[in-house]
């Protein structure tokens, strides 16, 4: 398979009156055509810095490389990043209502979309736009071009979001939490849509969230972050069934269970650590039930513990030297 997106030893770091602050602190991370990958974490984990730095939308410094599509991303003008923006990567976020435009009706907000990338005359980009609002299940399109957003239900925003990303037909889709604002059946209806889009355009996806759930869903493979780090990457089945890393692992105890859907009495103690305050060693080592004296020392790499199986953890790595 073709590399699609592919970051390496990516940092971004902000500088503020507290000093600096790596949000990001040396990712890599790999997403080959046609595959929906998830970063899952905490807030404050540096998952939507993550995504942000991707499509070179953060205000911080950016360390590394980022290589989209065979183009050196951090290498491009300003200019030639718009149009690596508007046609080939999109992205929708969380809370639709703050992105679409509320004084403009959802048709011009979604023709203005179309227009951005492609020549067209006004007859046509009304075609694309009832085509497109009619790809992501929206029923009366015709219709629906003279609302404007307030008059549509949450569910209907993030759709008309996910119509105006697929107006250029992305190569890849970059969603940040995207059904985190809407109720558990809405939520399934997106998650549904954003399947078919994958299967019927090719589209890959990034999928951020903090939800275990989406991600069983939706994703092929998994990073967990933590601290502005990776601390474990595999295919899904292996997340959930075969967790490496304590962090992960609690993360999976925590989720709520199918019958009850109550959280269940499980969760990690302790709070993600604000990325200015990261101490040496392991970053989750105050919350780590298995801390030794080499975690509060020494911060672990990211390793292999089986084929296509990464974890940042020295249970793992620490067995491997002791042999050496
Ligand atoms: Fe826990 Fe140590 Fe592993 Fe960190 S390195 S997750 S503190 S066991
Ligand atoms: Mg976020």
């Amino acid at each position: 398979k073709r590399k699609l997106l592919e970051m390496k030893s990516l940092k971004t770091y902000f500088h503020t009156s507290e000093g600096v602050i790596p949000a990001v602190d040396g990712l890599d991370i790999t997403i080959y055509e046609g595959e929906t990958v998830g970063i899952v974490g905490e807030s404050g984990s540096g998952k939507s810095v993550t995504s942000l730095t991707a499509m070179r939308l953060t205000q911080g410094k950016v360390e590394g490389s980022i290589t989209f599509d065979d183009k050196d991303i951090l290498a491009l003008s300003e200019k030639e990043m718009r149009t690596v923006r508007g046609n080939e990567m999109a992205m929708i976020f969380q809370e639709p209502m703050t992105s679409l435009n509320p004084v403009f009706t959802i048709g011009d907000q979604i023709r203005e979309a179309i227009r951005n990338h492609r020549k067209m005359s006004r007859s046509q980009t009304k075609e694309r736009a009832i085509e497109l609002l009619r790809l992501v299940g929206i029923p009366r399109p015709e219709q629906i071009l003279y609302e404007y957003p307030h008059r549509l239900s949450g569910g209907m925003r993030q759709r008309v979001m996910i119509a105006m990303a697929m107006a250029c037909s992305p190569k890849l889709l970059i969603a940040d939490e995207p059904t985190t604002a809407l109720d558990v059946t809405i939520q399934a209806q997106i998650l549904e849509l954003m399947q078919q889009l994958k299967a019927s355009e090719g589209t890959s996806i990034l999928l951020i969230t903090h939800d275990l759930g989406v991600v069983a869903e939706m994703c092929d493979r998994v990073a967990v972050m933590y601290g502005g780090q990776i601390v474990e990457e595999c295919d899904v089945l292996t997340l959930f069934t075969n967790p490496k890393h304590p962090y992960t692992q609690g993360l999976i105890k925590s989720m709520p269970t199918l019958d009850t859907n109550e959280r269940r009495l499980y969760s990690i103690k302790g709070s993600v650590p604000p990325p200015g305050s990261l101490r040496q060693g392991c970053r989750f080592s105050p919350r780590c039930e298995y801390a030794q004296d080499i975690c509060l020392e020494q911060l672990p790499q990211l390793e292999n513990v089986e084929a296509g199986h990464t974890a940042r953890c020295w249970l793992h790595t620490a067995a491997k030297e002791e042999v050496q």
